[in-house]
């Protein structure tokens, strides 16, 4: 756990440029198993957290969103924000950055870039899933949506769950066209077997599991029914917001529903669709054995994702963590040191004044009668 610091420290930073050292040091599939290791603890323990449904602030186009968190020791919180209309102007859909703090004092030990990190804990958390809820000799797994998040869901499938095929579906051609730029010839995707696909259909027909992680504000219809095939595993990523969801509402019915945090799913996830005696299971509970996941082969399951807070935790602590072990990263005078921690003002003080106080400070003091 982290150690907790005095005011008189530094806060570290860490850029996107350090993440990446970091995973490039350590290798993708050790991160990746790493921040696995780190969320799954994080989940078992999960009635230590002080737990809240996201803030959101909701526009046009996008949604800004606020995710704080906190256990006896530490406190966290990332920003993060989604517009999938950004790709179009050269920014991501997804941009994010977080800080991690020292519950004793209050003190921000860790103010870090997340949208690396993101597509890394959301690849390790649909991993996490996918290993207590889809079939364990699972092999085949369509990717709908090859956009930004993509290459890490599919390393984490591949190297966390086994997966040796992928079927890669995109309306964006050259969004796939990326994708296999990236993993072909790779050495992380090693033993990987890309399919290019021409439909969602197409490549969901014969998978073990299915990934969908398109990016589009609209009540889309991604996967239907007719897709679904006995003991199917879908992990639904994209669906994470009001108005914003990817699978038809008869999925959800013909599915056992695994969520995160029950109250956010219910606002966010594709589970928006379904009123409130809909019956789901939080993922905790399953990782914890207190409620069964897959209980039969044919069985469809579906993990509803959102981004859960914890997530978010989970990953601060382990690239604060790994940062320190390595070295990684630059602290910053974020907040301010002070002789004396009343006095605030020194910062702002006219540089007159300290000649002043000297002088004061040497006068003889006033005598009264
Ligand atoms: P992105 O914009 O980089 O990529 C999304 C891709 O989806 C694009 O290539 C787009 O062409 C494709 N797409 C859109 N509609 C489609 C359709 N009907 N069929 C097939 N493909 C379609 O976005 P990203 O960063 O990869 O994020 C993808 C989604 O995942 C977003 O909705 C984001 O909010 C969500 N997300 C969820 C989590 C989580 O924890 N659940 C975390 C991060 C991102």
């Amino acid at each position: 756990m982290t150690t907790p610091t005095t005011a008189t420290n530094h806060t570290l930073f860490l850029s996107p440029q350090d993440i990446a050292a970091m995973v490039s040091r350590t290798g993708l599939a050790t991160t990746l198993q790493g921040l696995a290791r780190y969320i799954h603890q994080d989940f078992l323990r999960w009635k230590s957290f002080d737990k809240s449904a996201r803030l959101a602030a909701h526009s046009p186009d996008g949604v800004i969103e606020l995710m704080p968190i906190a256990d006896a020791s530490t406190y966290t919180f990332k920003y993060v924000n989604g517009h999938p209309k950004n790709t179009a102007r050269g920014l991501s859909t997804v941009m994010a950055f977080g800080v991690l703090a020292d519950v004793a004092s209050g003190f921000p030990l860790l103010i870090s870039e997340l949208t690396l990190t993101t597509a890394l804990r959301t690849a390790a958390t649909s991993a996490v899933a996918a290993r207590a809820l889809a079939r364990p000799n699972s092999r085949v797994m369509a990717l709908i949506g090859n956009g930004a998040q993509s290459e890490f869901q599919a390393l984490a499938f591949h190297h966390l769950v086994g997966i040796s095929e992928i079927r890669l579906f995109d309306v964006d051609l050259q969004a796939t066209a990326k994708l296999l730029r990236n993993l072909q010839n790779n050495p992380d995707a090693a033993g990987l077997r890309l399919v290019v696909c021409s439909s969602t259909a197409e490549a969901v027909r014969g998978s073990d599991i299915v990934t969908t992680v398109t990016a589009d504000k609209t009540n889309a219809t991604i996967l239907t029914p007719d897709m679904l095939e006995p003991g199917m595993h879908i992990n639904g990523v994209g669906g994470d917001c009001p108005g914003k969801t990817e699978l038809h509402a008869d999925v959800l019915r013909a599915a056992s529903v695994f969520v995160e945090y029950e109250p956010q799913t219910r606002i966010e996830g594709d589970l928006q669709q379904m009123d409130d005696s809909f019956a789901v299971t939080e993922l905790w509970q399953v990782l914890c054995g207190q409620a069964v996941g897959r209980a039969r082969t044919d069985q469809i399951t579906l993990f509803d994702s959102v981004g859960f807070a914890m997530e978010d935790f989970s990953a601060l602590r382990y690239v604060h963590d790994l940062a320190r072990s390595l070295h990684i990263g630059n602290p910053i005078p974020l907040i301010p040191e002070l002789d004396n921690p009343k006095d605030l003002y020194q910062l702002i003080r006219p540089v007159s004044a300290p000649v002043m106080d000297k002088l004061a400070s040497q006068a003889t003091p006033a005598v009264t009668a």
